[in-house]
């Protein structure tokens, strides 16, 4: 329950973020839509809101459509039509977070190595088919010994063992990493505080 109220608060942030010019009562009535479970999906880029009156809705349904680039939604067709084109309606903003919420539930597997090191560091995985992401953060002020920690997350879509090669306080070591099960939003998160810690 705690994993999925944070996921929430992840999915709730970035829509903010992508919309900063959105009103309070915008942002409450996409989530009011999330948390009602209003959606479903269709096919691959199609997604029914179902309607709510006490958020205006005069429609059991609207149908939300992902066509080049950009969503469309069949409230954009009512009387309204016109002015709402240019808009995001929370139809959509509820669809976005729904999506988004989908994806970080989804399974990855993924290893994440993190190493603090005086000097020059260096690592080299040696499969091309994982993803990696690097994090750097220095720790001192020192430029003649500086000192970093270094994060390196690795991913697959696949169950993997992968090996590394690395350089850190002028050793260099080599290792079987095995990429363990796990969802993207963990790897959001984990990323996420390397970033700010
Ligand atoms: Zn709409």
């Amino acid at each position: 329950m705690e994993t999925e109220k944070n996921m929430e608060k992840i999915v709730i942030r970035e829509l903010g973020r992508k919309f900063p010019r959105k009103t309070n009562s915008w942002l409450r009535r996409a989530i009011t839509r999330f948390r009602e479970n209003s959606v479903s999906q269709l096919n691959e880029n199609t997604w029914i809101v179902k309607g709510n009156p006490r958020l205006g809705d005069k429609y059991p349904n609207y149908m939300v459509r992902f066509k080049d680039g950009r969503y469309y939604c069949t409230c954009f067709e009512s009387s309204w039509g016109s002015r709402r084109k240019s808009d995001v309606c929370t139809h959509v903003a509820a669809v976005i977070l729904y999506r988004e919420y989908s994806r970080l539930m989804e399974p990855i597997y993924a290893a994440v190595i993190s190493m603090e090191c005086l000097g020059d560091y260096y690592l080299d995985v040696l499969d091309s088919e994982v993803n990696v992401i690097k994090q750097v953060k220095t720790l001192n002020n020192n430029n003649i010994m500086p000192k970093y920690r270094v994060t390196y997350i690795i991913t697959s879509n696949d169950p993997k063992t992968t090996k590394i090669r690395y350089v850190c306080n002028e050793e260099i070591k080599e290792e079987e990493v095995v990429l363990s099960l796990t969802k993207k939003y963990v790897i959001e998160t984990t990323r996420d505080q390397a970033n700010y810690e």
